[in-house]
């Protein structure tokens, strides 16, 4: 494998891990070409019409990486960077994460290229009722089921249910982080922002340290940073630094989480509390902390600023946040890196919970559904830890190839390989 190079893009980065994986179970070309690439992708034109009554024209994308263990599965995300090279690596990363939690779904994500702050609810609902018609051709309840990601939530789903049910017939295993009044699951909403946590707390205690003595950074305070915050908080961790793209305040004594998150809710952004010191954007990646959370966009930490970055755990949950570059300069100092595929698969284990709510008409109390998150996550986070120990190598390489491995048999079982 060619050393990677930092002007690769996101789904070449992936790959570049992907093939890392690969290399290790030599894998036979065949396999490496089908899962290295996308079984469908589709460009639609998303026309909408302002409040104003003027249209803009904008582009959504879905793309479905893999199918070999079952239903595609992914969210959907409303950002100006959700092109389709983003959009297929998201879409990979969701094969790969479904399969190491081992939930019985493919990988697949959608994305319309727009910037959601800049709709009204009414232009946001019209975008959504449209873009569902125009996929509607490729989704379905047993064929490919979105979800929240950046920019969306359980409005979004509840449009996308509602638009896709005006064909269908009353579907809500159609979505999945749907309002609870629709047959969303309890304790989804907080899921990614609780599994960071939980496979955070594992790895640091298999550093021999206790989260009462740790400082957290979190890089990102929507669904799932904010949700991390309070869990994190109630778990003992000194939380002494959070941002958002409004701004990134630091405390080195701690931050009052529920205070702050009042704060948020009044005035929409962490950036100007009044009880913290305001720092640099991208100084929160480099702060003397114990473990760092990026919970934002990906491609965050690079060649340029892996060197400055001061935690030896680095939990991802945001998708991809650290290049293949800089994945090898943190490993190679020691930097223990919870990969995406681990830390971030709390909200798609919730979602596969709330899919088979919604197949068998049956609701689980919100304790049934954190136990068996965590009895699973925690699960998922020892087979690789497991299998990095014995084979002397990152969690990240250690979950590639496992997850590579499950892809590559259920695929060759079926029979296309
Ligand atoms: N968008 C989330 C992710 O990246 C959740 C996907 C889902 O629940 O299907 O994992």
């Amino acid at each position: 494998m060619a050393e990677p190079t930092e002007d690769m893009t996101p789904f070449e980065a992936v790959n570049f891990f992907f093939h890392e994986a690969a290399d290790q179970l030599r894998m036979p070309d065949a396999t490496r070409d089908v899962l290295s690439g996308t079984y469908r992708e589709i460009r639609v034109q998303v026309p909408l019409r302002m409040d104003d009554g003027a249209i803009r024209t904008l582009y959504g994308y879905r793309v479905q990486h893999n199918g070999a263990r079952g239903p595609y599965k992914g969210g959907v995300r409303y950002h100006p960077h959700a092109d389709l090279d983003e959009v297929r690596a998201l879409a990979s990363l969701m094969t790969w994460k479904t399969a190491i939690v081992d939930v019985p779904f493919g990988g697949a994500k959608g994305g319309v290229q727009v910037d959601p702050y800049e709709l009204s609810s009414a232009e946001l609902e019209r975008l959504t009722r449209r873009y569902v018609a125009q996929i509607s051709y490729i989704i379905g309840t047993y064929r490919d089921i979105p979800a929240p990601d950046m920019g969306t939530n359980a409005q979004t789903m509840a449009w996308m249910m509602d638009a896709y049910g005006q064909r269908a017939g009353h579907s809500p295993g159609i979505v999945t982080g749907k309002p609870v009044a629709l047959g969303g699951s309890l304790g989804r909403e907080a899921a990614t922002g609780r599994g960071c946590i939980i496979v955070a707390t594992e790895a640091v205690r298999d550093l021999g340290k206790d989260p009462d003595d740790l400082t957290l950074a979190i890089q990102g305070f929507g669904n799932v940073g904010s949700w991390a915050a309070r869990i994190a908080k109630a778990d003992g961790y000194n939380i002494v630094a959070v941002s958002d793209v409004h701004g990134a305040i630091y405390d080195p004594r701690g931050l009052r989480i529920p205070d702050l998150l009042d704060h948020v809710a009044e005035t929409g952004t962490v950036a100007d509390y009044p009880d913290a010191e305001r720092i640099d954007d991208d100084a929160i990646l480099e702060l003397d902390v114990d473990v760092l959370l990026p919970a934002a966009l990906g491609g965050v930490i690079t060649k340029s600023n892996a060197d400055r970055v001061k935690a030896s755990v680095i939990v991802e949950g945001a998708n991809h946040p650290v290049t293949p570059l800089a994945d090898h300069m943190l490993a190679d100092r020691g930097v223990t890196i919870v990969p995406d595929l681990l830390a971030n698969a709390g909200g798609v284990t919730v979602s596969y919970f709330e899919w088979t709510q919604n197949i068998q008409q049956f609701h689980w109390e919100e304790d049934e559904v954190n136990a068996e998150l965590r009895k699973r996550l925690i699960k998922a986070y020892q087979v690789v830890r497991d299998y990095a120990r014995t084979h002397d190598t990152t969690l990240r390489r250690a979950a590639f190839i496992l997850a590579a491995e499950r892809v590559a048999e259920s695929a060759n079982l079926r029979g296309y390989l």
